[in-house]
């Protein structure tokens, strides 16, 4: 017969077209056939095995397909012997060449030897190691550096053929058999034998024969017995290569409380031994395993860990190894006819996504070599496909098995999200007409939790003084264990690895949350701060979804720059900046806008992709609690976001002295900011921004606006009862103005509603805590000792709760401990100045160690600027007092801290800058 010849378009060497026999079966037989038909050969025939179960090997249903002469014999030989019959119609093919992509059958050697150019035969090892079958289990097994496969002139079965040819890759320390396959023997496995047909067919194949040094026979390694971990004598690399051989089939195994465990997924574990997990005892290993948040820890003899991703029972189920002992948690779903639907659209979506027939559960979207892009497709094609569901990159990487995939995908459809439930023990009330529910526990990794301790303390509502609920008290111990997964969270969770886009989207998702809950938000705030309920739905809530949404915008436009430097010739050199998170970040907030201070600060940490750790004020802990729960229904991964409720003294103090935080934000007192600065220091010399107290002047000249001077001076000190960091501490009146002034100002505070917070016509609450309003009261009896006039208010009121009446000090002279101290209190501190002297009131201004806010109010601009440029204080109004708004930063001078909350600048207190300089040499390229 004449040969059939053509060049080859890449080497223009001519070859010929020939007529192939293929012996195999399987996916992999299938792309190799395929590519050999592209090459412009024949396919003599296909020989593959009877169908199992009914099912058709894919390579017949493609022989089928293209009437290609199909063949399923059971067997070639009986006894050793060829079976004539099936000889006789393997020679009918008249094949030039037989190829065994992938072969489990024994073919005798009338067969191997039969074709002109005899046969070749795909092996996934190096041979001469690992001849026999299971060779790539062996490979993993035996601890081999490197993996790959050959193809060889086929032999009597014993793999000791000439070798044609060989390709090899660097095993991955996570490698399994699965993985090993996918990513390399495949693949690179069905390119090679396109190639070695072709240069048989260019006559150019060559024939090496096979050393034999190095050269090993392993035995079968299919059934499940010979998996069984049978003594954890061994070291980590040999437990962790026993488990990756066997995965994922046949399966290493031991017995647990006597049932049989498979695991999958090993990895060496290099990170700390993780805090919050569950011990296990396994029998003959060192000490229990260890069932944490990511996997489930086992101990080998050195004293190494390995980390097993997933498990399967005994009753067949694969199980998240993290969910070992707790399987019932997560409901099985039923699927309804319509869900079977999705999930066979999402099994075929997921097929021609990673070009692939086979799907399993455990089949993982991205070690099946799937990319960023293909998320994109994937969503979109889900959306196409299956009824318009929605998913979000997130969710992607969220479930990154098909099982857990189509989990998300099914509880997405029926209208709820994964992350949307969030368990807890609820705290349900009937208050202000409806009902509110809140957790009460610790917020640690995205649980609820009680302090390992045990131990709770009462929070109470200050407009009659009863008790809400009991709160979780947490203790040194519970902060290493939120410390340490915030530090997962950062170096190992998705938190970490997420985009600077999506970990906005989180932000924003999180600020949608709490603006639907933004009415409950504000009661809890209400009952348990005492804020007036309207205000606390303007300002407190407000203001913390406005935090939210601002520093959400700034995450994906946190960028360093490109400085020209000099070079060191003859070289070049290139200086950028790159700005980073800093880490695992503490936070410890004041009582007075608990939810408020908490969104300040926590936004722009995790804007700039840090975690935290946070400690809210022990007398208003509600809503950072119920701003938990929103958190994980926002999606965010576990760890990045944790909330201990308890003592300063204990709980703050562990943050800010905790060695595995290397930030702490801080907004409180001074006193408490000084033994912070000193805790951090003495710590680990972490970096820390105290926002502390403040005694804030506010200057009223007699050419302002009187009726808007003394509205916005009544504000300045009265607004959310005078627990405002910023409240105007001192009042400068020009003395020709100064009684009309004061006359005006009891007028105006006397038709303040003072009462239930709840009730929205109240302007004025119930002070915030007992300790507090004591404080309040010693503070106005020592104004009076000192000689200072109390024109207005000052009383307790004769009712249930802590009602104090705004007070107003007139007389009050520099020296006075009520001109220089704080109150935080509804306490008007008012003082005379000469209009005339404007350089004495600047002076008399700045004299003091606080410096976070001030005010001016006049209608001569230059004066007021003039005022501006020289007042010693972090913030400056002029004719006007209060306006802060999330966009502008916000901090004080001198002892009242430094570092800013909001605007751009609050960024930066929450970032590392590093600078990368580069040297590259100059190349002679002519033009
Ligand atoms: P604080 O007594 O300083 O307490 C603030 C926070 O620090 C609380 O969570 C407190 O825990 C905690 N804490 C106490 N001792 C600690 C320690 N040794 N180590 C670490 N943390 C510790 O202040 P506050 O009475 O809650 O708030 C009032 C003060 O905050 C006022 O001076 C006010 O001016 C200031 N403030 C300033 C700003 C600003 O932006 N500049 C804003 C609001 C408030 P406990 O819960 O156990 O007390």
């Amino acid at each position: 017969m004449e040969k059939l010849t053509t060049v080859h378009p890449l080497n223009n060497i001519a070859y010929e077209k020939l007529r192939v026999a293929i012996i195999g079966q399987s996916i992999f037989a299938v792309e190799v056939y395929k590519a050999l038909v592209a090459d412009g050969h024949t396919i003599a025939g296909v020989f593959t095995i009877p169908d199992k179960n009914g099912k058709v090997d894919p390579l017949a249903q493609l022989a089928e397909k293209d009437g290609v002469p199909l063949f399923k014999f059971k067997a070639w030989r009986q006894k050793g012997v060829a079976i004539p019959e099936v000889v006789e119609q393997y020679r009918q093919t008249k094949p030039d060449l037989n190829i065994l992509p992938y072969c489990s059958q024994f073919i005798p050697m009338d067969i191997i030897e039969h074709p002109r150019l005899h046969s070749i035969i795909y092996h996934p090892s190096l041979l001469p190691r690992h001849r026999g079958a299971s060779a790539i289990n062996w490979t993993l097994l035996c601890g081999d550096k490197k993996a790959g496969f050959s193809i060889f002139w086929a032999d009597d079965g014993l793999d000791t053929g000439d070798i044609l040819m060989m390709r090899e890759c660097f095993v991955k320390p996570d490698d399994n058999v699965d993985s090993l396959y996918n990513r390399f023997m495949f693949p690179e496995g069905i390119k090679a034998m396109r190639e070695s047909v072709m240069l048989i067919a260019q006559g150019r194949a060559p024939r090496i024969k096979q050393p034999k040094e190095g050269a090993t026979y392993d035995a079968m390694f299919q059934k499940k017995a010979v998996a069984e971990i049978t003594s954890w004598d061994k070291s980590t690399l040999e437990l962790h290569n026993w488990i990756r051989g066997c995965d994922h089939n046949p399966g290493a195994w031991c017995k647990i409380n006597g049932q049989m465990v498979t695991f999958y997924g090993s990895s060496v574990w290099r990170r700390a031994r993780p805090i919050k997990c569950r011990k296990v005892e396994i029998a003959g290993m060192k000490e229990p395993a260890l069932v944490h948040s990511d996997g489930m820890i086992l101990f080998a003899n050195d004293g190494g860990m390995i980390n097993i991703r997933s498990l399967e029972l005994e009753t067949g189920k694969m199980i998240k190894a993290s969910k070992f002992g707790q399987e019932e948690e997560e409901e099985e779903l039923i699927f309804t006819a319509d869900e079977e639907t999705i999930v066979e659209s999402l099994k075929g979506i997921w097929k021609s996504i990673l070009q692939t027939d086979t799907i399993e559960d455990e089949t993982d979207f991205f070690k099946s070599g799937a990319g960023s892009m293909d998320v994109t497709r994937l969503v979109e094609e889900v959306k196409d496909k299956c009824g318009g569901l929605t998913l979000t990159t997130e969710d992607v990487y969220m479930g990154t098995t098909f099982q857990e995939f189509v989990r998300n995908c099914i509880l997405k459809s029926r209208g709820g999200d994964t992350s949307d439930e969030v368990k807890y023990d609820p705290v349900n009330l009937r208050v202000n007409n409806m009902d509110v529910c809140f957790p009460h526990q610790l917020f640690i990794n995205n649980e609820f939790v009680d302090s390992v301790s045990g131990r709770a303390y009462a929070t109470i509502n200050p407009s009659d003084e009863s008790v809400i609920c009991s709160i979780a008290k947490a203790s040194k111990e519970d902060v290493d264990v939120a410390v340490h997964c915030a530090g997962e969270a950062f170096s190992h969770g998705e938190w970490g690895k997420m985009s600077a886009r999506d970990r906005a989207r989180l932000m924003y998702k999180l600020a949608d949350l709490m603006e639907e809950h933004k009415e409950e938000l504000a009661t809890i705030e209400s009952i348990d701060s005492g804020a007036v309920y309207t205000l606390a739905l303007k300002t407190h809530i407000g203001m913390s979804i406005d935090a939210f949404r601002y520093f959400a915008g700034w995450c994906d436009k946190i960028q360093g720059q490109t400085i020209p430097i000099s070079h060191a010739r003859p070289n070049r050199n290139l200086s950028y900046t790159v700005k980073e998170p800093i880490g695992v970040c503490g936070i410890v907030t004041p009582w007075n806008y608990p939810l408020m201070m908490l969104a300040w600060k926590m936004s722009a940490c995790l804007a700039a992709g840090n975690t935290v750790v946070l400690k809210p004020a022990q007398v208003t802990p509600l809503t950072a609690l119920k701003f938990a729960e929103l958190v994980v229904k926002a999606g965010f991964p576990p760890g990045v976001i944790n909330i201990l409720t308890g003592s300063g003294a204990e709980i703050g103090a562990a943050l800010t002295g905790h060695p595995d935080i290397r930030k702490l934000g801080f907004t409180g007192s001074t006193e408490v900011g000084q033994e912070i600065m000193r805790c951090c220091a003495m710590s680990n010399l972490k970096k820390c921004s105290l926002e502390l107290g403040g005694k804030s002047p506010l200057i009223i000249f007699a050419d302002c606006d009187l009726d808007r001077a003394v509205k916005q001076a009544s504000g300045a000190v009265f607004f959310n009862k005078g627990e405002n960091c910023i409240a105007a501490g001192r009042i400068f009146v020009a003395d020709s103005i100064h009684d009309e002034f004061v006359n005006r100002m009891i007028a105006e505070v006397g038709k303040m509603k003072i009462g239930d917070p709840l009730d929205r016509a109240t302007a004025h609450g119930p002070q915030n805590h007992k300790a507090h309003f004591d404080k309040l009261l010693e503070y106005l009896e020592i104004g009076e000792k000192e000689g200072a006039t109390l024109v207005y208010g000052g009383k307790r009121l004769d009712r249930k709760g802590l009602f104090l009446e705004p007070a107003i000090f007139t007389d009050v002279t520099d020296s006075m401990y009520v001109a220089q101290e704080e109150s935080f209190g509804p306490i008007m501190v008012i003082s005379k100045f000469d209009d005339m002297d404007v350089a004495d009131v600047i002076h008399r201004a700045n004299r003091t160690e606080f410096g976070l806010a001030s005010g001016i109010f006049t209608k001569d601009i230059n004066k007021a600027m003039h005022i501006a440029d020289r007042l010693e204080a972090g913030t400056v109004f002029v004719n006007t007092y209060n306006k802060t708004d999330v966009a502008v930063p916000f901090g004080g001078f001198k002892q009242s801290g430094f570092g800013k909350d909001l605007g751009e600048e609050a960024l930066h207190e929450w970032l590392k800058i590093k600078a990368v300089t580069v040297e590259y040499e100059t190349c002679d390229f002519d033009y």
